[in-house]
Protein backbone atom coordinates (compact mmCIF):
# COMPACT_ATOMS: atom_id res chain seq x y z
CA UNK A 1 0.00 0.00 0.00
CA UNK A 2 3.13 2.13 1.11
CA UNK A 3 4.16 1.73 -2.31
CA UNK A 4 0.73 2.37 -4.01
CA UNK A 5 0.70 5.98 -2.15
CA UNK A 6 4.15 6.75 -3.18
CA UNK A 7 3.77 6.03 -6.83
CA UNK A 8 0.42 8.69 -7.04
CA UNK A 9 2.22 11.20 -5.38
CA UNK A 10 5.01 10.97 -7.86
CA UNK A 11 2.45 11.44 -10.62
CA UNK A 12 0.79 14.03 -9.18
CA UNK A 13 3.93 15.56 -8.83
CA UNK A 14 4.95 14.57 -12.84
CA UNK A 15 2.14 16.01 -13.58
CA UNK A 16 2.40 19.44 -11.95
CA UNK A 17 5.46 19.42 -13.38
CA UNK A 18 4.47 19.37 -16.51
CA UNK A 19 1.28 22.01 -16.35
CA UNK A 20 3.66 24.35 -14.86
CA UNK A 21 6.21 23.70 -18.19
CA UNK A 22 3.40 23.98 -20.36
CA UNK A 23 2.58 26.85 -18.97
CA UNK A 24 6.31 28.43 -19.26
CA UNK A 25 6.47 27.27 -22.69
CA UNK A 26 2.86 28.78 -23.58
CA UNK A 27 3.67 32.29 -21.80
CA UNK A 28 7.30 32.02 -23.64
CA UNK A 29 6.08 32.32 -26.47
CA UNK A 30 3.04 34.82 -26.13
CA UNK A 31 5.86 37.04 -24.63
CA UNK A 32 7.39 36.89 -28.01
CA UNK A 33 4.53 38.48 -29.85
CA UNK A 34 4.12 40.40 -26.66
CA UNK A 35 6.66 43.78 -27.73
CA UNK A 36 4.66 43.78 -31.24
CA UNK A 37 1.07 43.29 -30.16
CA UNK A 38 1.92 46.38 -27.69
CA UNK A 39 0.71 44.39 -25.18
CA UNK A 40 3.67 45.74 -22.53
CA UNK A 41 3.36 49.39 -20.71
CA UNK A 42 5.24 51.13 -18.25
CA UNK A 43 4.32 52.12 -14.81
CA UNK A 44 6.11 54.69 -12.48
CA UNK A 45 6.29 54.48 -8.41
CA UNK A 46 7.53 57.94 -7.20
CA UNK A 47 10.61 57.53 -4.79
CA UNK A 48 10.87 60.12 -2.11
CA UNK A 49 12.33 61.88 0.33
CA UNK A 50 10.79 60.70 3.43
CA UNK A 51 10.59 63.76 5.59
CA UNK A 52 8.62 65.98 3.45
CA UNK A 53 7.15 63.40 0.76
CA UNK A 54 8.78 65.25 -1.72
CA UNK A 55 9.37 63.14 -5.14
CA UNK A 56 13.42 62.75 -5.61
CA UNK A 57 13.41 60.04 -8.71
CA UNK A 58 10.61 57.20 -9.94
CA UNK A 59 11.13 53.15 -10.27
CA UNK A 60 10.00 52.25 -13.93
CA UNK A 61 7.95 49.15 -13.70
CA UNK A 62 7.21 47.05 -16.51
CA UNK A 63 3.61 45.90 -17.13
CA UNK A 64 2.29 42.85 -19.02
CA UNK A 65 -1.73 43.17 -20.36
CA UNK A 66 -2.07 40.11 -22.33
CA UNK A 67 -5.17 40.06 -24.56
CA UNK A 68 -6.82 36.77 -23.39
CA UNK A 69 -4.74 36.24 -19.68
CA UNK A 70 -4.79 39.86 -18.18
CA UNK A 71 -2.53 41.41 -15.78
CA UNK A 72 0.40 38.75 -15.60
CA UNK A 73 3.16 39.82 -13.18
CA UNK A 74 6.57 40.44 -13.92
CA UNK A 75 8.06 38.49 -10.97
CA UNK A 76 6.22 35.53 -13.16
CA UNK A 77 7.70 37.31 -17.13
CA UNK A 78 10.90 37.98 -16.23
CA UNK A 79 12.21 34.91 -15.25
CA UNK A 80 10.76 33.11 -18.07
CA UNK A 81 12.49 36.21 -20.86
CA UNK A 82 15.69 35.96 -18.79
CA UNK A 83 15.44 31.92 -19.62
CA UNK A 84 14.68 32.23 -23.29
CA UNK A 85 16.55 35.20 -23.96
CA UNK A 86 14.25 38.00 -24.55
CA UNK A 87 14.96 40.57 -21.68
CA UNK A 88 17.84 41.92 -24.12
CA UNK A 89 15.10 43.26 -26.38
CA UNK A 90 12.35 43.35 -23.58
CA UNK A 91 14.69 45.50 -21.49
CA UNK A 92 15.57 47.43 -23.99
CA UNK A 93 12.31 48.72 -25.01
CA UNK A 94 11.90 49.34 -21.63
CA UNK A 95 15.00 51.30 -21.58
CA UNK A 96 13.50 53.37 -25.16
CA UNK A 97 10.48 53.96 -23.40
CA UNK A 98 11.47 55.19 -20.36
CA UNK A 99 13.80 57.80 -21.71
CA UNK A 100 11.69 58.71 -24.58
CA UNK A 101 8.95 59.63 -21.50
CA UNK A 102 11.16 61.09 -19.56
CA UNK A 103 12.53 63.66 -21.92
CA UNK A 104 8.80 64.72 -23.17
CA UNK A 105 8.39 65.38 -19.53
CA UNK A 106 10.92 67.72 -19.23
CA UNK A 107 9.76 69.37 -22.41
CA UNK A 108 6.38 69.43 -21.41
CA UNK A 109 8.26 71.77 -17.96
CA UNK A 110 7.58 69.00 -15.41
CA UNK A 111 10.16 68.63 -12.44
CA UNK A 112 13.37 66.85 -13.92
CA UNK A 113 13.72 63.64 -12.12
CA UNK A 114 15.92 60.87 -12.76
CA UNK A 115 14.03 57.57 -13.28
CA UNK A 116 15.59 53.74 -12.59
CA UNK A 117 15.12 50.93 -14.91
CA UNK A 118 15.58 47.52 -13.57
CA UNK A 119 18.00 45.68 -15.18
CA UNK A 120 18.74 41.73 -15.56
CA UNK A 121 22.16 40.50 -14.88
CA UNK A 122 21.62 39.02 -18.62
CA UNK A 123 21.72 42.32 -19.76
CA UNK A 124 24.67 43.55 -18.29
CA UNK A 125 26.98 40.47 -19.51
CA UNK A 126 26.22 41.86 -23.23
CA UNK A 127 29.76 42.93 -24.50
CA UNK A 128 28.29 45.95 -25.79
CA UNK A 129 25.36 46.66 -22.90
CA UNK A 130 26.68 50.23 -21.92
CA UNK A 131 27.03 51.45 -25.47
CA UNK A 132 23.22 50.39 -26.22
CA UNK A 133 22.56 52.56 -23.29
CA UNK A 134 24.52 55.71 -24.24
CA UNK A 135 22.52 55.35 -28.04
CA UNK A 136 19.35 55.27 -26.23
CA UNK A 137 20.48 58.45 -24.59
CA UNK A 138 21.55 59.73 -27.55
CA UNK A 139 18.49 59.48 -29.49
CA UNK A 140 15.89 60.94 -26.80
CA UNK A 141 18.86 63.68 -26.20
CA UNK A 142 18.35 62.71 -22.42
CA UNK A 143 21.25 63.37 -19.96
CA UNK A 144 22.57 60.84 -18.40
CA UNK A 145 22.08 62.20 -15.22
CA UNK A 146 18.45 61.74 -15.49
CA UNK A 147 18.78 57.63 -15.73
CA UNK A 148 19.57 55.26 -13.37
CA UNK A 149 19.92 51.67 -13.45
CA UNK A 150 18.21 48.94 -10.49
CA UNK A 151 20.27 45.34 -10.72
CA UNK A 152 19.23 42.51 -8.24
CA UNK A 153 22.00 41.88 -5.81
CA UNK A 154 22.52 38.23 -6.26
CA UNK A 155 25.11 39.14 -9.29
CA UNK A 156 27.16 35.63 -10.59
CA UNK A 157 30.20 35.53 -9.72
CA UNK A 158 31.54 33.63 -12.91
CA UNK A 159 30.24 36.61 -15.29
CA UNK A 160 31.92 39.97 -12.69
CA UNK A 161 34.69 40.85 -14.90
CA UNK A 162 32.36 41.64 -17.85
CA UNK A 163 29.79 43.01 -15.63
CA UNK A 164 32.14 45.27 -13.84
CA UNK A 165 33.78 46.65 -16.71
CA UNK A 166 30.44 47.45 -17.90
CA UNK A 167 29.37 49.09 -14.88
CA UNK A 168 32.17 51.43 -14.90
CA UNK A 169 31.53 52.79 -18.48
CA UNK A 170 27.78 53.38 -17.27
CA UNK A 171 29.01 55.12 -14.34
CA UNK A 172 32.50 57.07 -16.15
CA UNK A 173 28.99 58.73 -18.29
CA UNK A 174 27.58 59.82 -14.70
CA UNK A 175 24.50 56.70 -15.10
CA UNK A 176 23.66 56.07 -11.31
CA UNK A 177 23.88 52.43 -10.44
CA UNK A 178 21.25 50.81 -7.58
CA UNK A 179 21.84 47.59 -5.98
CA UNK A 180 18.24 46.40 -5.39
CA UNK A 181 16.37 43.89 -3.54
CA UNK A 182 19.38 44.64 -0.89
CA UNK A 183 19.71 41.90 1.74
CA UNK A 184 17.95 39.17 -0.11
CA UNK A 185 21.39 37.82 -1.81
CA UNK A 186 25.12 37.46 -1.25
CA UNK A 187 26.57 41.29 -1.68
CA UNK A 188 29.25 41.07 1.25
CA UNK A 189 31.29 44.83 1.92
CA UNK A 190 33.68 44.01 -0.31
CA UNK A 191 31.80 43.29 -3.64
CA UNK A 192 29.66 46.59 -2.89
CA UNK A 193 32.87 48.98 -2.78
CA UNK A 194 34.30 46.71 -5.98
CA UNK A 195 30.94 47.21 -7.59
CA UNK A 196 31.33 50.89 -6.91
CA UNK A 197 27.62 51.69 -6.61
CA UNK A 198 25.15 54.53 -5.72
CA UNK A 199 22.49 53.77 -3.69
CA UNK A 200 21.37 50.61 -2.02
CA UNK A 201 17.87 49.47 -1.82
CA UNK A 202 16.57 47.56 1.39
CA UNK A 203 14.33 44.85 0.57
CA UNK A 204 10.84 44.98 1.16
CA UNK A 205 10.59 42.07 3.15
CA UNK A 206 12.79 43.64 5.94
CA UNK A 207 10.83 46.40 5.97
CA UNK A 208 7.53 44.43 6.44
CA UNK A 209 8.73 43.31 9.50
CA UNK A 210 9.20 46.84 11.20
CA UNK A 211 7.65 47.49 14.12
CA UNK A 212 6.88 51.21 15.03
CA UNK A 213 9.08 51.03 18.18
CA UNK A 214 10.07 47.69 18.32
CA UNK A 215 14.30 47.77 17.34
CA UNK A 216 14.87 45.83 14.19
CA UNK A 217 19.00 44.96 14.19
CA UNK A 218 19.27 43.96 10.80
CA UNK A 219 17.56 46.93 9.06
CA UNK A 220 19.45 48.92 11.95
CA UNK A 221 23.07 47.92 10.60
CA UNK A 222 22.16 47.89 7.43
CA UNK A 223 21.23 51.38 7.34
CA UNK A 224 24.08 52.26 9.27
CA UNK A 225 26.57 50.54 6.80
CA UNK A 226 24.99 52.24 3.71
CA UNK A 227 26.01 55.72 5.75
CA UNK A 228 29.06 54.42 6.54
CA UNK A 229 30.05 53.26 2.90
CA UNK A 230 28.56 57.06 1.97
CA UNK A 231 25.88 55.13 -0.15
CA UNK A 232 22.11 56.62 -0.30
CA UNK A 233 19.48 54.08 0.90
CA UNK A 234 15.94 53.48 0.13
CA UNK A 235 13.66 51.59 1.86
CA UNK A 236 11.36 49.86 -0.58
CA UNK A 237 7.57 48.81 0.45
CA UNK A 238 6.72 51.14 2.79
CA UNK A 239 3.21 50.52 3.88
CA UNK A 240 2.27 51.98 7.02
CA UNK A 241 3.46 54.65 9.62
CA UNK A 242 4.87 52.65 11.80
CA UNK A 243 7.47 51.46 9.29
CA UNK A 244 7.90 55.12 8.38
CA UNK A 245 8.26 56.38 11.88
CA UNK A 246 11.26 53.44 12.54
CA UNK A 247 12.97 54.65 9.29
CA UNK A 248 13.00 58.33 9.52
CA UNK A 249 14.03 57.31 13.45
CA UNK A 250 17.42 55.55 11.72
CA UNK A 251 17.98 58.25 9.39
CA UNK A 252 16.65 56.78 6.16
CA UNK A 253 16.09 59.46 4.18
CA UNK A 254 14.47 57.75 0.59
CA UNK A 255 11.84 55.78 0.83
CA UNK A 256 9.06 53.97 -1.74
CA UNK A 257 6.13 52.41 -1.33
CA UNK A 258 1.81 52.17 -1.10
CA UNK A 259 1.87 54.88 1.97
CA UNK A 260 3.05 57.33 -0.85
CA UNK A 261 2.05 55.90 -3.79
CA UNK A 262 1.76 53.13 -5.88
CA UNK A 263 3.08 52.51 -9.26
CA UNK A 264 1.07 54.45 -11.91
CA UNK A 265 0.22 54.90 -15.51
CA UNK A 266 1.90 57.81 -17.26
CA UNK A 267 -1.12 60.07 -16.73
CA UNK A 268 -1.78 59.64 -12.71
CA UNK A 269 2.26 60.19 -12.58
CA UNK A 270 2.16 63.68 -13.82
CA UNK A 271 -0.22 64.77 -11.33
CA UNK A 272 2.40 63.05 -8.63
CA UNK A 273 5.18 65.32 -10.60
P1 LIG B 1 11.60 45.44 -7.72
O1 LIG B 1 12.53 46.05 -8.69
O2 LIG B 1 12.11 45.18 -6.36
O3 LIG B 1 10.34 46.40 -7.68
C1 LIG B 1 9.60 46.69 -6.53
C2 LIG B 1 8.34 45.86 -6.47
O4 LIG B 1 7.67 46.11 -5.24
C3 LIG B 1 7.33 46.21 -7.56
O5 LIG B 1 6.64 45.02 -7.90
C4 LIG B 1 6.39 47.19 -6.85
O6 LIG B 1 5.12 47.27 -7.44
C5 LIG B 1 6.34 46.55 -5.49
N1 LIG B 1 5.99 47.50 -4.42
C6 LIG B 1 6.35 48.79 -4.30
N2 LIG B 1 5.88 49.32 -3.15
C7 LIG B 1 5.20 48.34 -2.52
C8 LIG B 1 4.48 48.28 -1.27
O7 LIG B 1 4.37 49.23 -0.50
N3 LIG B 1 3.92 47.06 -0.96
C9 LIG B 1 4.01 45.98 -1.78
N4 LIG B 1 3.42 44.86 -1.38
N5 LIG B 1 4.69 46.01 -2.97
C10 LIG B 1 5.27 47.18 -3.32
P2 LIG B 1 6.36 44.60 -9.41
O8 LIG B 1 6.02 45.83 -10.20
O9 LIG B 1 5.39 43.48 -9.40
O10 LIG B 1 7.77 44.10 -9.93
C11 LIG B 1 8.34 42.94 -9.40
C12 LIG B 1 9.76 42.75 -9.86
O11 LIG B 1 9.82 42.51 -11.27
C13 LIG B 1 10.63 43.98 -9.64
O12 LIG B 1 11.03 44.05 -8.29
C14 LIG B 1 11.76 43.70 -10.60
O13 LIG B 1 12.68 42.82 -10.04
C15 LIG B 1 11.04 43.01 -11.75
N6 LIG B 1 10.81 43.97 -12.83
C16 LIG B 1 9.82 44.86 -13.00
N7 LIG B 1 9.99 45.59 -14.14
C17 LIG B 1 11.15 45.13 -14.70
C18 LIG B 1 11.90 45.50 -15.88
O14 LIG B 1 11.56 46.40 -16.66
N8 LIG B 1 13.04 44.78 -16.12
C19 LIG B 1 13.48 43.81 -15.28
N9 LIG B 1 14.61 43.16 -15.58
N10 LIG B 1 12.82 43.47 -14.15
C20 LIG B 1 11.68 44.12 -13.86
MG1 LIG C 1 13.73 47.63 -8.68
MG1 LIG D 1 13.44 45.80 -5.14
MG1 LIG E 1 11.90 43.14 -5.31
Amino acid sequence: KAKNEKEKTMIRFTRQMKEELDEQFTLSNHLRKAIKKEELSVHYQPIVNIDNEEIISAEALLRWNHSQYGYISPTKFIPIAEANGLINEIGEWVLNEVCKQNKKWQEQGFKKIPIAVNISVKQLEEKDFAQKVFSILDTYKLDAQYLELEITESISINNLNNILSELQKLKDKGIKISIDDFGTGYSSLGKLKKLSINKLKIDRSFINDLNGEDENELVTAIIAMANSLGLNIIAEGIETENQLKFLQNKKCIFGQGYLFSKPLIQEEFEKFL
